[in-house]
């Protein structure tokens, strides 16, 4: 019985690769499956990769789409056995079982093309390949020693479980058939590498950008516009910038300033006086905030709708293209990371400041009414109940109190509490005081703490803040916005305007470059008019 892995619990024998040796075309699945696991050799017990449904729609349709047939393939798995209840296998299990076995099987197949079908032999041989931006593109890759073309496909049990993903299965063989034949493939160069991208300060510099430039065809002008804004909590969006594209590879970006209204008004009456027909990605998100910013589209189209109709090609811009015009695109949340992350890390450094254990508060028993913050021995733990102090609530009480600015409000309390013979240091003369400092009922001590640990996450993990804060009760939130303001949720204002300039323009270029890709895929399919 060969050697397995180490973590491989199965008693049965693992399942080897099958096809030719060597061979050009190597396919790596994710791990056998029930069929596989059943139909084994009943003398031996080995069995054979992709004989299931999987299998059958390789074997019969995906495979011959792009003119092989099985015989021409050696097919094989990224884990040899089946996993527990046939289940995906976990990253750990398919990262120890291809480790012990793929490089050999590699060095004697000697494939010059390794297709990956689905996300677990990808992530785990080539952990730095997006399946939803890469499926079906040959690339040039490396794994151990191997070095060849690598080509990212869906799983064709994905295909059998959902339409979008057998449509983008049969469109990725289907191309790939000009890759087999040894044709060039069209891999989506970027056309333009070295775009210009500006800001258009002035109605000068705009007439510039828009009059310098002669349409290809007769008719209406066709432009793209992006929109950048600041989204508020409660209350409609704060327009940042608005970027357009009239050519491939270039941009104009116009910042919204009181100074540049002159700006666009004249982009508002270059679009109605021509007539320009624009085109936007997801247009719910940009319309209005155009139209705040004064500039008013009546003839326009969205390559996301367009991109929606075709079935096959991913909505998300950046994806989009990517693989239709091999632009290469920084996503919002990259562009927004680092500078939402220091500013964050000042926030919740603040509010852990105004948290933090602070010297003791000493009161004077004896008179009741008066209080002193004294320079004595720091309490170790503010939240603990202090010794002599009157009841556990009371050391609470004070401190919340203090950190509101509501200590004026603690000692009314108080003395009313006293000056009616009731017991000043009640439950619920605490839970009124508590109420009025922002809901924190259960103390500070706990926020403290979680503030602690997002901030020693952040440090030595690079934990998301944002994610942890969104996480949290909406109470602790409120008790941090009570006491530093609100969270600096990420947002294109933190970004240096000199970054924003060119992110702002290749939305707009790419949204441009897209448009008549989709609509003459669009008309060929009879999906638009
Ligand atoms: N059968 C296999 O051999 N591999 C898979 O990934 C799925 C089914």
């Amino acid at each position: 019985m060969p050697a397995r892995c180490k973590l491989c619990l199965s008693p049965k024998l693992p399942i080897l690769g099958d096809g030719p040796i060597p061979c050009a075309v190597m396919a790596i699945g994710e791990g056998p499956g029930k069929r596989e696991d059943q139909r084994r050799n009943w003398q031996t017990g080995e069995g054979t990769p992709f004989i299931g449904d999987s299998g059958m729609e390789l074997n019969n349709l995906y495979l011959l789409l792009c003119g092989l047939t099985r015989s021409q393939v050696y097919v094989t798995n990224c884990v040899k056995c089946p996993s527990p209840g046939y289940r995906n296998p976990s990253p750990e299990l398919a990262d120890c079982c291809s480790g012990y076995w793929l490089p050999d099987e590699i060095r004697r197949v000697q494939p010059k093309v390794i297709m990956t079908l689905g996300a677990v032999p990808l992530h785990t041989l080539f952990p730095g390949v997006d399946l939803e931006l890469h499926h079906g593109i040959p690339l040039r890759a490396e794994y151990a020693f191997w070095s060849g073309i690598l080509i990212p496909l869906y799983h064709p049990a994905a295909g059998l479980r959902q339409a979008v993903y057998m449509t983008a299965l049969l469109r990725d063989f289907e191309n790939l058939r000009a890759f087999f034949a040894g044709e060039e493939m069209e891999t989506g160069q970027d056309a333009f590498p070295h775009p210009s991208y500006r800001e258009a300060k002035t109605v000068t510099d705009l007439d510039w950008y828009l009059d310098t430039w002669t349409p290809a065809s007769p008719g209406p002008p066709v432009i793209a516009i992006d929109t950048e804004f600041i989204p508020q909590p409660r209350g409609p969006k704060t327009p940042y910038c608005l970027s357009l594209s009239n050519r491939p590879g270039t941009g104009r970006v116009i910042k919204a300033e009181s100074d540049r209204a002159p700006v666009f008004e004249r982009l508002n009456s270059w679009i109605r006086d021509t007539r320009a027909l624009v085109y936007f990605h997801y247009i719910l998100a940009d319309l209005g905030v155009a139209l705040d910013l004064g500039v008013r589209v009546e003839r326009f189209r969205d390559t996301m709708m367009d991109a929606y109709h075709l079935g096959d090609e991913p909505q998300a811009l950046k994806t989009l293209a990517w693989r239709i015009a091999g632009m290469e695109m920084t996503e919002f949340e990259d562009l927004v990371a680092p500078y939402a992350v220091e500013q964050a890390m000042d926030y919740l450094t603040q509010v852990e400041a105004k948290l933090a254990p602070q010297p003791a508060y000493r009161g004077n028993t004896e008179a009741p009414g008066v209080i002193w913050v004294g320079e004595g021995s720091p309490w170790e733990n503010p939240y603990k109940p202090v010794k002599g102090f009157g009841k556990p609530q009371a050391g609470k009480a004070y401190r919340e109190a203090l950190e509101m600015g509501l200590l004026g409000d603690l000692m009314t309390l108080r003395g009313a509490a006293l000056a009616s013979g009731s017991d000043p240091w009640s439950q619920k003369g605490l839970d009124t005081l508590l109420k009025a400092v922002g809901g924190t009922k259960t103390g500070l001590e706990p926020v403290w703490r979680k503030v602690k640990k997002i901030l020693a996450d952040m440090e030595a993990k690079g934990s998301n803040p944002l994610k942890r804060w969104k996480e949290w009760e909406e109470e602790d939130r409120a008790t941090c916005t009570g006491l530093a303001g609100p969270y600096p949720v990420p947002n294109i204002s933190m970004v240096p305007w000199d970054k924003v300039i060119p992110y702002a323009c290749r939305d707009a270029d790419a949204t441009l470059r897209a448009a008549p890709i989709l609509h003459r895929r669009g008309i060929r399919l009879g999906r638009v008019s």
